[in-house]
């Protein structure tokens, strides 16, 4: 379930391959989330518990015509290798994850870098 009370700060990777690393390779805290050059609707957004617990994200889609935020995939980055976590962002960006039945719409807060600065996750 996403915290909706969470803030996050969007930061912007330049391809799905890095991003697969990113997540894969290392752990965010919790209020980090990350979109992919040229496709800013599809946002990750670090949904664990704790920084020290098991990374889960969960995937964004923000319409630009009504602004509305789906959530549209949840996907537990720590339980995925390079490759699985390559695929599974793959899949998000080409738009197979856009019409999955259980996604819903969420409230959240996404900021750039700047705007986020630090909070309690990050401090
Ligand atoms: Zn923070």
């Amino acid at each position: 379930m996403l915290h909706d009370d969470r803030i996050w700060s969007v930061r912007e990777i330049e391809s799905a391959e890095e991003l697969a690393r990113l997540l894969t390779e290392a752990t965010w805290c919790c209020c980090q989330a990350f979109s992919v050059q040229g496709y800013q609707q599809y946002v990750w957004v670090n949904d664990s518990t704790t920084p020290d617990r098991l990374q889960e994200y969960g995937i964004l889609k923000w319409n630009c015509s009504d602004g509305k935020i789906m959530q549209i995939e949840s996907i537990t980055f720590s339980w995925c290798n390079f490759d699985q976590a390559l695929q599974f962002i793959q899949m998000t960006l080409s738009g197979k994850d856009d019409n999955n039945s259980f996604a819903c719409e969420v409230v959240s807060t996404l900021q750039t870098p700047l705007e986020h600065g630090k909070c309690q996750h990050c401090a």
